[in-house]
């Protein structure tokens, strides 16, 4: 019998780990569950374990530990608590693969970590690779330790250009659904709620990336991750607005041909991907029917009304550590938005603010991106005041 692949979810509780677990459960004689993650969510934590079975669990907030040990140490599964432990799990030699599914910043060091001990990593926390995108790929690289997207754009890329390693790729285009305010005009967005915003016409996902979607933050936040993940100029990556969702991307090779990758809006397809490369497992999802979708159309972005994506590509241009600033004022500016601090269209005023005024590094080591975020929260939450 062949081996089991034995996986470290970080972030087990959000939407991506949950539907990784799905993945898993659908796949009994192919996974094994090594290691669970949670930042707060200590119930959805012990259910989890308590149905998979991991060898450790981490509950990020060192509160929740008693409660955690209490739960699991009958069923003999080891608790750790603390950012220190999420560091380190997955380096234990028994975990095959790293799933990281942090939310934000948070999800950096953990991700160097597992690199650093030379495991595979299924990516879908974007953010990492947004903030220090060469530092990442460049550590891949010298370990040896491919990075799988599990982000459904980058996926699509992904299994577009499978078989077509050695051929060079004239540019990527990057589908967006444009969110639940395609169309609206400025004028039309001053006073949006984070309700009206929390609701994305084709996916179901964690607050963070709905309110990014909205924003047309998170496809800004991509076209950086796409720029790392496969070696592209910031002109070789375009966005095409495609509200059906159904092209999850597209790449056009130097001949001119262009291939896409599509389906239904369904993330659990990319995270099993991203699981099992280079294998397909067979699947009960349900299957896209052309007659249900008469027309697919496309659209260019507006990013005058939409300014994040604008900015994004001007982070990515400027390079250094402005994608650090980028994501450092938006993710304040989410945060503060979905307490009803900020309204919708200051978000981008705060980041195009923190991008003016934080001090520009060309070349930034670790140290650099840890100081420019936190240099930038500070910016950003002054702007707020
Ligand atoms: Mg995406």
């Amino acid at each position: 019998m062949k081996e089991k692949k034995h996986i470290a979810i970080l972030g087990s509780t959000g939407s991506i780990g949950t539907q990784a677990l799905e993945v898993i459960a659908a796949h009994p004689d192919y996974f094994e569950v090594e290691v669970l993650t949670a930042q707060n969510n200590a119930d959805l934590l012990i259910q989890q374990s308590i149905k998979f079975k991991p060898n450790v669990v981490v509950i990020v907030n060192e509160l929740l530990y008693d409660k955690v040990f209490e739960a699991l140490d009958p069923h003999h599964i080891k608790v750790f608590a603390g950012e220190r432990a999420l560091a380190s799990v997955s380096q234990m030699d028994s975990v095959d693969l790293v799933l990281t599914a942090l939310v934000g910043y948070s999800g950096l060091l953990p991700t160097i970590k597992a690199i650093e001990a030379g495991k595979p990593i299924a990516l879908a926390n974007k953010e990492t690779l947004v903030v220090a995108g060469e530092l990442v790929t460049s550590m891949a690289r010298e370990k040896g330790v491919n990075i799988y997207p599990v982000d459904s754009e980058h996926s699509a890329i992904f299994q577009c250009i499978v078989g077509e390693f050695e051929n060079k790729i004239e540019k990527i285009i990057l589908t967006a659904s444009g969110g639940p305010f395609r169309g609206k005009k400025r004028d039309e967005l001053v006073n949006v709620t984070k309700a009206q915003a929390l609701k994305h016409p084709n996916w179901t996902m964690g607050a963070k990336v709905t309110i990014d979607s909205a924003t047309l933050m998170n496809k800004g936040l991509e076209v950086i991750e796409a720029k790392w993940l496969f070696g592209l100029k910031p002109e070789e990556v375009e966005v095409v607005v495609h509200p059906q969702s159904i092209v999850h991307s597209l790449v056009q090779f130097q001949d001119g041909s262009i291939k896409a990758q599509l389906g239904l809006p369904d993330m659990r397809l990319p995270i099993q991907f991203a699981m099992t490369y280079p294998e397909r497992l067979k699947t009960d999802f349900e299957r896209f029917d052309f007659t249900k979708y008469p027309s697919l159309t496309f659209e260019q972005p507006d990013t005058e009304t939409f300014r994040n994506l604008a900015l994004a590509f001007e982070a990515l241009k400027r390079g250094g550590n402005m994608p650090c600033v980028l994501n450092a004022a938006n993710e304040v500016a989410v945060e503060e938005f979905l307490k009803d601090k900020v309204g919708f269209l200051e978000m981008s005023d705060i980041v195009a603010n923190c991008m003016a005024k934080t001090s520009f590094v060309a070349n930034p080591g670790y140290e650099d991106y840890v100081a420019t975020d936190r240099e930038t929260r500070i910016r950003a939450a002054e702007c707020i005041r």
